[in-house]
């Protein structure tokens, strides 16, 4: 059975803002139903960004990238003739790369089209669909050749916030031979469902978030989506694709629901003025069949202000605690609504 434990801690201080009188304050800590993992929610209202993205990001925009069509092929390296022929792997307009500087045993990197600054609602259906497509096909030749990658997975740091260094959007696509932090939880906690119950422990989290409702949000092409329970960070949606456990084997279908789903987010991050995320799809493990589903991961990223002060501090970097100001089940309705337009 999974456990949603919350806890709220309520303080009183005296508010220097209304004469020095009693106020409440609380925090609220929760626990992951999956990982156990801890989060915090705080109280503090969610600020708009005061500039526009292609203020706040000016030098990045400005800066030399190696991911423009004028230099792509000048400066980027290739994959070897033995993995790929043709060096850079190409998709539409999608284009794969070696990492220069490899994060895992298999290390690519997705340039998604040719326009250099892209806002978050301009990243077009077609564009994301060879991206998301050419990593399958690249993790999918990647583990031809090197049978010991047992975690494929998606990483997508967009715009500066996030930690991505080049504002050129790319993602990036990994084969490891060990899981992530993280992603050991997921897999330790789904190895000992699956020993006792014999099913995906994804399912009993889908079949009760739904039941709640409070933070389940749509379904697209059978692809999942819902606010997590215990945010890593701000509207931290979780993506399900039931019964798929391997991302090698996603069919076109299952990306065009999962990229609905992600076009319809950005239009509601738009909205709420946030410009930045992160993502991460964990696309394969070698749990055994039936106790694993492809799942995925979104959290917005923001400067907290126009000195640069990131937002993450020594609670996200180095107690491994989830943090916002954004309750799940209050913004659940509203994204809610997205999801069933048709438009976006
Ligand atoms: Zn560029
Ligand atoms: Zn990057």
């Amino acid at each position: 059975m999974l456990e949603f434990k919350r806890e709220v801690y309520k303080e009183k201080i005296l508010d220097a803002a209304s004469g020095f009188t009693e106020k409440e304050v609380w925090v609220e800590l929760r626990w992951d139903p999956i990982t156990g993992e801890s989060s915090r929610i705080l109280e503090e209202p969610l600020s708009k960004e005061t500039l526009l993205p292609e203020e706040l990001f000016k030098e990045g925009v400005k800066a030399f990238c190696p991911f423009c069509p004028e230099n792509l092929e000048k400066v980027t390296p290739k994959f070897l003739p033995s993995l790929f022929p043709e060096g850079r792997p190409k998709r539409g307009s999608a284009v794969a790369i070696p990492n220069l500087r490899p994060f895992d045993r298999f290390s690519a990197l997705i340039v998604l089209g040719e326009k250099h600054f892209v806002k978050l609602e301009e990243l077009d259906f077609e564009t994301l669909e060879n991206g998301f497509l050419l990593a399958q096909e690249v993790l999918k030749r990647a583990k031809e050749v090197h049978s010991d990658l047992k975690y494929l997975y998606l990483n997508w740091n967009f715009l500066p916030a996030s930690g991505g260094s080049i504002v050129h959007p790319h993602l990036h696509a990994f084969g490891g031979v060990y899981p992530s932090c993280h992603f050991k939880r997921i897999e330790e906690a789904c190895l000992n469902y699956w020993e006792t119950y014999e099913r995906c422990l994804f399912e009993e989290l889908l079949e009760e978030e739904k039941r709640r409702g409070e933070r389940f949000l749509g379904e697209l092409n059978g692809v999942s989506f819902l606010l997590a329970f215990a945010p890593k960070g701000p509207w931290d949606v979780c993506f399900l694709f039931p019964h798929k456990e391997d991302m090698r084997f996603l069919s076109h279908e299952d990306f065009r629901g999962f990229l609905k789903g992600l076009k319809r987010l950005f239009s509601y991050f738009k909205d709420k003025g946030v410009y930045s995320f992160n993502l991460v799809l964990y696309g394969s493990s070698p749990l055994p069949k039936g106790s694993f589903w492809v799942y995925g991961r979104l959290i917005v990223r923001r400067f907290l202000n126009s000195w640069g002060t990131s937002d993450m501090n020594a609670f996200q970097a180095l107690h491994a605690e989830g943090l916002t100001a954004v309750r799940p089940e209050e913004v659940c309705e509203e994204m809610k609504a997205y999801f069933e337009r048709e438009d976006v």
